[in-house]
């Protein structure tokens, strides 16, 4: 496909500016499409503007000035032939008092409202006109940008883009038959440059026909990329496993508890996919603390029994490290010899471990990210275990898939929980389990928000749990902006709670720290050696330390809702009742606390997500580059449920009819978007 740097019009910065944006073709560009519009089409006498409403005015200015009080602004007077208007600008440039002079003419735009001298704008687009300037006969798109990037040259872009781009059909008329929606190249042009008379509410809500069409079209896409994906895995063979009749009962047998009936149920459909002749691509899903790790065990110990060897994946080395021994714990009385990968061991440790890996000795193999770099070599890898999996890129998931020979099965978990509508679609390739009980014995976690005022109580409150004889954890606030500023804040709340509490050992653990360094604090935690253990949020994920039963987040309104909920997960473990306080600052917004509310409301992971979902989009939850599958751009599964239903049968319809349409109809639409994984 044309690269736009190649293209008449388009310099190195535009290109580069449109790349941040994720657009580096003119396919893509066509389908970058407005977040709204503005109505420059008719210019409004200043006597008939209404209040609170946006409206494009012209006249004359016959008064300037910069004032002083009460604040800096440019304040200027335009005056037609009906009244005059006041402009006002708190910031500005010297370029903007220079066309904000007496007797220039100006065109504006901007809503009104009643000011102190009358009329007022504040802060209205203008440009200087002449005497015949033409007013504009469609609607003003604005778009999605990026700092440094002015609607101006996007909208100059997108009208080469239209002149040059392909606007014809990909796929015959009569899969759109049922629809009565307009064409392709008719539906971006009308939402690109619609014309005045549209409806324009329907149109910012995406509902006319020329939205729902390419919303049809990009939701076909993604039926037709998850039917190659299903069909790809179908074509490939993996070992068959026969159920264990030895290794897992006896595991079982030495566990100091039972299985859930939950666990059981997902148990038994890994154990029935590893008995296909195809690889497994299961998610298994359950909130923190459901159990994952024991039937990630059992998956595994089919593999080995069957000869075939597992390998168990983490995203951080504490989880890793954690993992392996409880892997040992469990396997070692079965005489399951295990191998231990990070990027943090010695050479010799690691050359000794790749070479059991290469050999077949090592019958499980626990690790980081190392697991898939190029030294790793497996005899025969039967079965790839990967826990929070969307810590993963997809093509670090894939990495491990071809470790194999024939093709692994791949077992994937996650304590970030997808929503149901969500899962169906941007997980269609993958089956799903769900774990949806927690063990018995757990008594719920009371959380508590608590201003950051109050901070005196909390210090007490820690101080009588840890001589009681639980632990806690004390979580810093997370720094977006800076890794170094986080770093900081870190060391400088350890040192102030262990002067705070000379009488309490505590610990630190950031993400900065050596491995090594890491892994010798949360055994020193875990073995009751400190009682508070001061945290960044690398104990997010998969920490185990049932005697914790109290949590300290600092600025709980910054933190994600899931990752708040995968925290508070680190206590309630053990048999204690356990607390987790939010620390806030005073004054938060209206959506923080809509969150924290939420957070506070529930202590279900499911409906946890399904609200960071309304209030934070679903490509925050999954991130486009964990998912796999293409995130929508235009359709919306709620809002265009009807349009996924018929999608779903016209993809079949068109696999069937038009097979030779479907590569031109994913190329338009997925080579735009994000990560998508040709197969
Ligand atoms: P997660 O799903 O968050 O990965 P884990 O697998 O770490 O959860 O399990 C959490 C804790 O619960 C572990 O200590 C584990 O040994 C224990 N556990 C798992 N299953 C059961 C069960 N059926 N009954 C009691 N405890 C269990
Ligand atoms: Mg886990």
């Amino acid at each position: 496909m044309t690269q736009l740097s190649d293209i008449k019009g388009f310099t190195k910065p535009l290109a580069a500016n449109l790349g941040k944006l994720g657009i580096s073709n003119i396919q893509a560009l066509l389908l970058h499409l407005p977040l709204r519009y503005i109505d420059e089409t008719h210019i409004t006498a200043i006597r008939d503007l209404r209040i609170n409403e946006p409206a494009q005015a012209e006249g004359e200015v016959v008064h300037a000035e910069v004032i002083y009080k009460p604040r800096k602004a440019l304040v200027a007077r335009l005056e037609d032939a009906s009244g005059q208007l006041t402009l006002r600008f708190l910031h500005f440039y010297p370029s903007q008092i220079a066309t904000l002079k007496v007797g220039a003419k100006l065109r504006v735009y901007g809503e009104v409202r009643h000011g102190f001298f009358g009329y007022e704008m504040v802060h209205p687009t203008f440009k200087a006109v002449g005497v015949a300037t033409e007013v504009p006969e469609t609607l003003t798109p604005v778009y999605p940008t990026v700092a440094g990037l002015a609607q101006s040259s996007i909208r100059k872009a997108i009208r080469i883009a239209m002149k040059q781009g392909d606007l014809t059909e990909t796929l015959p008329a009569d899969v759109y038959a049922g629809l009565k929606l307009p064409g392709f190249g008719e539906s971006l042009l009308a939402l690109h440059h619609p014309s005045p008379e549209v409806d324009l509410y329907a149109l910012e809500q995406k509902t006319t026909p020329h939205w729902r069409r390419l919303a049809f079209d990009e939701l076909l896409a993604q039926q037709l990329s998850m039917r190659k994906h299903y069909a790809r895995r179908r074509s490939v063979s993996a070992p068959q496993f026969m159920p264990s009749r030895q290794l897992v009962s006896a595991l079982l047998k030495n566990l100091p508890f039972a299985l859930t009936a939950a666990q059981q149920k997902v148990a038994l459909e890994i154990e029935r996919d590893l008995t296909q002749p195809h690889p497994m691509q299961r998610l298994l899903q359950g909130d923190v603390g459901s159990g994952k790790t024991i039937v990630a065990c059992m998956a595994a110990l089919q593999s080995i029994e069957n000869h075939w060897q597992a390998a168990l994946m983490a995203p951080t080395e504490i989880l890793a490290e954690q993992h392996y021994r409880k892997m040992f714990t469990w396997l070692n009385p079965l005489n399951i010899t295990i191998a231990w990968l990070t990027g943090s061991q010695s050479k010799k440790e690691r050359e000794f471990a790749l070479a059991a890996i290469a050999e077949g000795r090592a019958q499980l193999v626990v690790g980081t990210h190392a697991l898939f770099q190029e030294a790793v070599q497996f005899k025969n890898l039967g079965l790839a275990i990967i826990d929070e999996q969307h810590r993963f890129g997809v093509h670090q998931r894939l990495a491990l898939r071809q470790k194999g020979q024939p093709e692994p099965h791949q077992l994937m978990m996650s304590a970030t929980p997808i929503p149901r509508t969500l899962s169906m679609s941007y997980y269609a390739d993958l089956d799903v389990s769900v774990i949806d009980e927690l063990p018995p014995g757990r008594t719920p976690v009371a959380t508590k928000l608590v201003a950051d005022i109050r901070r005196d109580e909390i210090l007490q409150r820690v101080r009588e749990a840890c001589l009681q004889g639980n632990q806690a954890y004390w979580v810093c606030p997370l720094i977006e902006e800076s890794e170094a500023l986080q770093l900081a804040t870190a060391n400088d709340t350890y040192t102030l709670l262990q002067e705070e509490f000379p009488e309490l050992k505590v610990g630190l653990v950031h993400g900065r720290m050596k491995p090594a360094e890491k892994q010798a604090v949360m055994a020193a935690f875990s073995a009751g050696d400190i009682q508070l253990l001061v945290a960044t949020t690398v104990i997010e994920v998969g920490v185990d330390v049932p005697n914790a039963s109290l949590m300290v987040i600092e600025h709980a309104e910054r933190m994600g809702l899931s990752q708040l909920h995968q925290l508070r997960g680190r206590v309630g473990r053990g048999a204690n009742k356990s607390t987790c306080i939010l620390l806030y600052q005073n004054k938060l917004s209206e959506t923080a606390r809509a969150r924290l509310k939420v957070i506070y409301e529930s202590n279900d992971g499911f409906a946890i997500a399904q609200a960071d979902l309304q209030i934070r989009g679903p490509g925050e939850l999954l991130g486009v580059r964990q998912s796999g599958v293409p995130m929508l751009k235009i359709a919306d599964l709620e809002r265009d449920v009807d349009l996924l239903e018929t999608a779903k049968s016209m993809a079949d319809h068109v696999l069937q009819h038009y097979p030779n349409n479907v590569e031109r109809h994913l190329d338009r639409w997925m080579s735009s978007a994000g990560e998508y994984v040709k197969v």
